[in-house]
């Protein structure tokens, strides 16, 4: 049984997707919104809990442990949950991991997603590695945007934080998705003091040159190592000052880059070339956008969380392997999110431990 569909008189929603608003009320009584009237309104699916890299920031050396294939989600019942999730007003999908690009078929999953109606934006974030030959079949299942996470443009020093990785095949990757037409290609670094502060100005000259948007994030306490200490950890304001050597600054209010999320976006200008770059900067620790978050997260095995910081709430995999209706999800997640957590409190030195990889960043 499915829940009715959007009733045309009801109001929408003046809030842009990913907007930074409170919700207004009345709503489509289907929406959720959670105690602190916040809409949830993004999903971010983790397609894998597997990976073909290790980066320091994101899991220990020797790798984590994942789940037996058996206690992953099938396509059928991503698509499934998905729908549902549309149902309750969710808009954007981004798939994430782990590397969404290990997990076999997923070329037919992004197929799948996009042929839900209602859902306005389908993006994926990756590490690159195989996307040379898997853009153009991304883009043409319907796949809108990526993300591609680069930390450093010096092969040595990408292959040490990546542990394993490799450059070349990421900067291919990237070219292919250039030409396969997305609406939207952004580059994600992760900075940290003494591990790639000194690639940060050439990761700008390289996003400026191929007019892509970069955006620096601020390492969050997740699975927890040695990366978290005043040594190490560098704020975003640190990394705008950086920036900000090469580059005059100033705040892009436009609203013009698609996504919505939670970077803040400058334009800059190359203080001697005059090259133009649009930069973002994501500060979930020293800067947090808490109350106005808008998405949840679906772990690889089912698992539903209500935020980066918090335990999952609920099995929605197990829920659906015991014949649960659509009706009956729906009303599960519902219950599961109503009381959101207000927020992280990371700056009260507060980890999670579990990698990011095993959440699904
Ligand atoms: N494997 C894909 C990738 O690396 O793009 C997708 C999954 S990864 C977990 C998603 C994003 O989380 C990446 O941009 C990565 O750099 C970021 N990330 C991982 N660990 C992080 C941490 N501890 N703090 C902040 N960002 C992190
Ligand atoms: Fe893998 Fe992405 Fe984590 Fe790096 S950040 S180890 S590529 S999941």
């Amino acid at each position: 049984m499915s829940l009715p569909s959007r009733c045309a008189e009801w109001p929408t929603s003046r809030l842009a997707i990913g907007g930074a608003a409170r919700a207004e009320l009345p709503r489509n009584p289907f929406e959720l919104v959670d105690l602190q009237r916040r809409r949830v309104a993004y999903l971010r699916l983790s397609v894998t809990d597997r990976c073909n890299y290790r980066c320091s920031y994101c899991m220990p050396a020797q790798g984590v442990d994942v789940v037996p294939r058996a206690e992953l989600l099938n396509f059928e019942e991503m698509t499934k949950l998905v729908r549902v999730f549309v149902q309750l007003g969710v808009r954007r999908v981004r798939l994430t991991g782990g590397e969404p690009l290990v997990r076999r078929g997923v070329v037919d999953l992004v197929q799948q997603l996009a042929a839900i109606p209602g859902l306005d934006d389908l993006a994926m974030t990756t590490n690159g590695h195989l996307l040379a030959e898997l853009a153009e079949p991304l883009r043409k299942a319907g796949l809108q945007r990526l993300n591609i996470s680069i930390d450093t443009l010096d092969p040595q020093k990408f292959a040490e934080v990546s542990r394993g990785g490799a450059l070349p095949p990421v900067l291919d990757g990237i070219a292919a998705a250039q030409r396969a037409g997305f609406a939207s290609i952004k580059l994600n670094a992760v900075t940290l003091r003494g591990l790639n502060d000194d690639a940060l100005l050439p990761l700008c000259d390289f996003a400026a040159r191929e007019k892509l948007v970069l955006r620096l994030i601020e390492y969050m306490p997740i699975g927890v190592d040695a990366h978290w200490g005043p040594e190490t950890w560098m704020p975003v304001a640190q990394a705008r000052a950086r920036v900000s050597a090469a580059y005059a600054l100033e705040p892009d209010d436009s609203g013009e880059i698609p996504g919505g999320g939670p970077a803040r976006y400058w334009r800059g200008r190359h203080l001697q070339t005059g090259q133009e770059l649009r930069v973002g900067f994501i500060a979930a620790v020293s800067e947090k956008f808490c109350e106005t978050c808008n998405r949840v997260r679906l772990s690889a095995t089912g698992t539903l969380r209500e935020c980066l910081s918090t335990r999952g709430v609920l099995s929605l995999r197990d829920l659906l392997r015991a014949g649960a209706t659509e009706v009956e999800l729906t009303a599960a997640i519902r219950d599961a999110l109503a009381g959101k957590v207000d927020g992280h409190h990371y700056d009260a030195a507060e980890p999670t431990l579990e990698s990011m990889s095993a959440i699904g960043g």
